[in-house]
């Protein structure tokens, strides 16, 4: 007997509990200011790969090493969970909290658009 889900199967049950937490509206979320030091930086990717809300992606930049440090996209936001400053090899990156902001409905679709993007095989409902 198969005991285990599949991936799909444990992705559609992560889905299908997705809700919006009960007290939500009590709920402050951090939005963190990204701070890059980018002559530090030699473009490995990590950060943007592993950034738990996708908000980062290359700059056009260059820095004097010839590599394109991370920049937010714009119109997103950061919770300063601190992914980035944890798993970036070149210690060239990190946040800081720069304000708090209710929780909202909006917060939620977003989450479970990037739960969508993460996990490929899932299909919208
Ligand atoms: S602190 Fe977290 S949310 Fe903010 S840029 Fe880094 S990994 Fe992304
Ligand atoms: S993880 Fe560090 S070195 Fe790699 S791209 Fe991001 S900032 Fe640059």
């Amino acid at each position: 007997m198969h005991l285990h889900p599949t991936a799909l199967q444990h992705e559609e049950l992560l889905m299908k509990f997705w809700r919006m937490p009960l007290d939500a509206e009590k709920q402050s979320i951090p939005v963190g200011e990204l701070h890059i030091i980018a002559e530090r930086c030699k473009g490995c990717g990590f950060c943007i790969e592993f950034c738990p809300n996708r908000v980062l992606e290359e700059s056009k930049e260059f820095n004097s090493k010839g590599y394109h440090p991370p920049v937010m996209k714009q119109d997103f936001e950061c919770n300063n969970c601190g992914i980035c400053e944890v798993i970036c090899p070149e210690f060239a990156i990190y946040t800081s909290v720069a304000t708090k902001r209710q929780f909202s409905k909006s917060d939620l679709v977003r989450y479970e658009e990037i739960l969508f993007v993460t996990g490929k095989t899932h299909e919208k409902r």
